[in-house]
């Protein structure tokens, strides 16, 4: 077959010298922009070999961390409230990060933080006890967005249909529900954890605390009406659906001048606190009543990263089939940026779990989805790029893989 990506990635894989991520890891695009057969662009590898992401850990570790906390409290300042209220919200899944995020603004700088879950599409029996004791043990208020059912499957649905990106719609309402619910409530301030470009978006979205709001708003109602879902428009989708435009009330971002109107703003804790998810978790165990899953979540060898829905391990399955990237390499290269692990372990841990059949949710999401086993593995060999995937004895490898 001939030798091409399928997705508009270079055609060569091209690994970090650093950490063990390739050149074939998507930057995060705008969900709601993203269609079939749009061209990605991948993180950027530099001629010595290192990823942005490996860079921008260099530039981290100069920081200082205490000069920026300082800074935080003035920039708090002027947000911080009184009289009882809240006064910003921290978009939450009740997963390690948003619970450490929540926590730290309450009770090192003083603020009162509303906590914004967005729904597991599936919950795990871990993720949902973390959702709780994030309020019950962590002391934090929080609030759970729960999308349309009916219309969320739907959108799953064709995520992965057409994308083979079934996880689009939860990462569209995670990111776009904060922002949503501060205009509601009259709180202008949502706190991220970490940013995007923590792990290889540009470099310079993290020389700012602000974050670009292209992720959290539309420009007007004409691309409201053409939001993209699983490559399709709602107007698409309403068309020829049972669904109507009321259904989506909850997916449906900002507009940009209503951010602007109201005063909106998106900043990530990152800038200010060394950002370590190992720390996150730890810190989360102690304070918020966080509890890791009970075995390591299939395709990885971590237990805590993710593990609130039960579709997690399928999308990390289709980011190794699209991209040759699975659920250990992410997790190996953050480790290995923060000193937890060395490069050769690694590559070891990608080796021994990256790829490994999602078997302990399948079924679940088989049957959420409504699909066969049959049209699963049927799209999935539909997503193998050529220029990564060679089928040799009936068996799929990877034409390039570390060593
Ligand atoms: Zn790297």
């Amino acid at each position: 077959m001939k030798n091409f990506s399928l997705y508009g990635l270079p055609e060569k894989v091209i690994f970090c010298k650093s950490c063990v991520i390739s050149n074939q890891r998507p930057s995060s695009t705008v969900e709601f922009k993203n269609y079939d057969g749009k061209q990605k662009s991948g993180i950027s590898i530099d001629s010595n070999g290192y990823c942005d992401a490996c860079k921008y850990n260099i530039e981290k570790n100069k920081i200082d961390w205490k000069e920026r906390e300082k800074q935080l409290f003035i920039f708090l300042e002027k947000y911080r409230k009184n009289n009882g209220e809240y006064d910003c919200i921290v978009p939450s899944s009740g997963g390690k990060d948003s619970s450490f995020t929540a926590h730290v603004l309450k009770t090192k700088y003083n603020m009162n933080p509303l906590a914004v879950t967005w729904a597991p599409n599936m919950w795990t029996d871990e993720g949902f006890k973390n959702f709780d004791n994030l309020s019950r043990i962590g002391g934090i208020d929080s609030i759970l967005i729960t999308p349309n059912g009916n219309l969320h499957k739907y959108l799953t649905k064709i995520s992965f249909m057409n994308l083979g990106h079934p996880f689009q719609p939860f990462i569209h309402g995670q990111k776009i529900i904060g922002p949503k619910i501060a205009k509601k409530f009259n709180i202008p301030l949502v706190v991220y954890g970490e940013n995007q470009a923590e792990y290889g978006n540009k470099i310079e979205d993290n020389l700012s605390h602000y974050m670009n709001n292209n992720f959290f708003s539309v420009d007007d109602e004409f691309n409201l009406r053409n939001l993209m879902f699983g490559g399709r428009s709602i107007q698409n989708i309403i068309d020829e659906s049972n669904f109507n435009l009321k259904d989506f009330a909850t997916y449906l971002p900002l507009r940009k001048k209503e951010l602007i109107e109201n005063n909106i703003q998106m900043i990530f804790l990152g800038f200010f606190e060394k950002w370590d998810p190992q720390e996150c978790f730890y810190y989360a165990s102690e304070n918020t009543g966080f509890v890791p899953a009970k075995k390591r979540s299939d395709g990885t060898y971590s237990k805590y990263t993710e593990i609130d829905d039960k579709i997690v391990p399928i999308h990390f399955y289709t980011t190794y089939i699209k991209f040759g990237i699975g659920r250990a390499s992410y997790d190996a290269s953050q480790e290995i940026r923060n000193n937890k692990i060395t490069r050769d372990e690694g590559i070891n841990l990608v080796k021994r779990f990256d790829g490994e059949f999602p078997s302990t949710y399948f079924n679940d999401f088989l049957e959420y989805i409504g699909i066969s086993e049959e049209e699963f593995y049927k799209r999935i060999d539909e997503l193998r790029s050529p220029h990564l995937w060679q089928k040799r004895k009936d068996q799929w490898i990877l034409k390039q893989s570390i060593d």
